[in-house]
Parts: structure tokens; sequence; C-alpha cells
């Protein structure tokens, strides 16, 4: 198998990462959340990291059922409930809670038969009008959960926030307030803060939180970085140059050939592109980290290829290594370059990455 490029995923960084989330919400559990392959960081390589996390969140069942196959016990939590009545005997066969967010969902309950009752988390739209019930509905949504025999008790309750990665916005305060009203004194745990509300909202920790991307190192919030957090990123994109080649003044590079060099240079062709995942919008002058410093991308990135200007007088060969985003070239300022968050560029990685845990 080629070795580039390749993601490199730490497990001392998503312990470092765990136990520092649990220092900074000491009272609650840790419902890591691992959808969508472990963002990017592969799902059982993470699950197994994080061991010692009270459960995990996931949006499929079939990434459930992986976890399950895989050898975990803990908790699992479908953050966005079942989609058909055939998936709740799985639920029940493999111990997996669920959230109820939709009237669909509460009929499927009521009509089904099944060998033990599921574990349900209510979902309630406390602001952000994606998925859940509105306060409105609240008390009789509960009443018919309560009343559903294929429901165990008690009942827990979740809701989700908009803007808890914009600190100064006080729209997560009025999320909080909706939320506490409608579940303040009743059994069963309460869950609302991501990864953004576990850090900077410490009010809404509640009984458990529901970090992904701190987990992985990463701040949720734009312009900040992990490590302001103590956290370590857990991910190293690494590949290599396959070239380096002098390159004249007023000689363009790459398809379209928009850029040209306004001095002579030496440009260094790294093998990966937008068919690994890396994206096609990289402005010029998004940095690469080759070396120890940061070199701009020149011209366009290509499927499997883009290049970067190492200056006049680089010394790079064939072979070193460039880092495209990891400890030395945090995920964020890339993101931020590329007019996007990190979320979106861990997670976009294609098959042809290789993730490996070191
Ligand atoms: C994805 C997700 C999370 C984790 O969000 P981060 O911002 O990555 O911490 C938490 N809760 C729900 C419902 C989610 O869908």
């Amino acid at each position: 198998m080629n070795p580039f490029p390749r993601a490199e995923i730490s497990s001392s960084a998503l312990q470092t990462n765990l136990a520092e989330l649990r220092q900074q919400a000491p009272t609650s559990r840790v419902m890591a959340v691992v959808k969508a392959n472990g963002y990017g960081h592969g799902l059982l390589n993470v699950a197994h990291c994080l061991v010692s996390a009270d459960g995990f969140g996931l949006a499929r069942l079939d990434e459930a059922l992986e976890l399950r196959a895989g050898g975990v016990k803990a908790r699992l939590l479908l953050l966005e409930g079942f989609f058909r009545a055939t998936d709740l005997p799985l639920l029940v066969e493999h111990d997996i809670d669920t959230v109820v967010h939709h009237d669909s969902q509460l009929e499927m309950l009521e009509q089904t038969e099944l060998a033990k009752p599921v574990t349900v988390w209510l979902k309630i739209d406390s602001g952000m009008h994606r998925l859940g019930f509105t306060p409105e509905q609240f008390s009789t949504v509960y009443a018919r959960l309560m009343a559903c025999v294929n429901v165990a008790k008690p009942i827990h309750f979740m809701t989700h926030f908009a803007c808890a990665d914009e600190p100064d916005n006080t729209y997560t305060s009025v999320q909080m307030a909706a939320f506490n009203t409608l579940t303040t004194g009743l059994p069963g745990f309460r869950t609302l803060a991501n990864s953004a509300g576990a850090l900077y909202w410490p009010q809404s920790q509640g009984d458990w939180i529901r970090p992904g991307i701190a987990l992985y190192g990463v701040s949720p919030v734009t312009g900040d970085c992990g490590a302001n957090h103590g956290l370590v990123p857990a991910m190293e994109l690494v590949s290599q140059l396959i070239a380096v080649r002098d390159h004249k003044a007023n000689q363009p590079a790459g398809y379209g050939c928009f850029w040209t060099a306004k001095q002579d240079t030496r440009l260094g062709v790294v093998a990966i592109g937008y068919g690994d995942g890396y994206p096609r919008n990289a402005p010029e002058g998004t940095p690469v980290w080759v070396n120890g410093r940061r070199v701009p991308i020149v011209g366009r990135v290509s499927m499997d290829m883009l290049t970067v200007d190492l200056g006049q007088d680089a010394q790079d060969k064939v072979g070193d290594s460039a880092l495209l985003w990891g400890k030395a070239l945090p995920v964020e300022e890339v993101a931020e370059r590329i007019g996007t968050i990190a979320y979106e560029l861990v997670t976009k990685l294609t098959p042809r990455v290789a993730v490996c845990l070191v």
C-alpha cells in the first residue's frame, strides 16, 4: 500500500483530550461523539482509544452496530434516533439508546411490539429549530412516551445549541432557560452541551456532555485553537514531496495557468489533492508545513497533487514530508484560510487516505 497521504491518529492525544474535558466538566459524564467515522479519525480507532468514555454518540444505526461488533460495551446513543420501525428490534438486541425528536418516531414506538423497552432521550427544540419537539408539544409527548410500554423509564432529555460557538451570543442562555424550564425536577438524565457548550458554557454541562470536535483536539470556535483549551490535535495529515523543481519568474504553474511566479523560485509538488479530500478551493497562500516552516500553496489544487512555493533558496528534497494539518499547523487555521470549518476538513478525507493509529 502506498504510505501517502496518511492521517496519523494519536491515541495519547485522544486520551489527553478526554481527560481535559472531564476536568473542565467534572460532574458530567462524557458521551464521546464519534459519528462520521469518528470525525474522519476512524470509528473503531477512536472508540478503542476512548474506552473510558461513558458512552458514544452516533448519527446512524450502522455506526452503532459497528461499535458493538467491535466489542464496545458502553452506552450508545443515536443522536437523530431511528429512521424505520425495523430499526427498533436492533436497538433492543444491541442495547442502543435512541433520541426521539419527531412524531413519526413516537408513532413507530407506539405501534410496535418489542422484546424489551428501548431507552429514549427526548429531544427538545429549545431554539435551534432543526430537530426536536417544541416547548408547546413537550408535555403531550412526554405523557405519550411515559404511557408507551416500549419506552424504558426514566426518559432522558436532550437539546442542542445553535450558537454555543459564539461565546458572547446570549442565545445559548435563552436555549438553556427553555430546556431547564421544561426538564428541571424530572427524573432522567439531561444533556445540552456539544464541545462549545462544554468549553464555553459551564452552566450547560448537565448530566452528560456530548463533545465531538474537542475530543479530536480542535476548537469549535473560528479564530480559536484547541491548544488554547489544553487540547491536542489527534490527526496529523501527512504526505510527501514527489517533485522539487526550479521555476522561472513570470512562468505559470498548474491548471488554468492563473498563478505565475513573481520571481525565480523552487516549487514543490505534494502528493495530495481533492481526490484525497483536500479542498480544491484552497486559495493561493493556504499554508503547508514543510521542514519546519509554512509554505504557501500556489496554483490550483488538483486531484492527486498540489503545488507549494518553497522559495528561491529551498533545500527541500523529494521524499521530504509535508504536513497538511496537525500539531505544527492547526487545522483550524487551514480551515479559516479555505473558508470552511475544521469539522468539514477532517470528516471529508476520502478512503484513499490511510488512517493509522500511532
Ligand atoms: C455532532 C453532535 C454533537 C457534537 O458536536 P461538536 O460540536 O463536534 O462537539 C453533539 N450533539 C449532537 C446532537 C450532535 O449532532
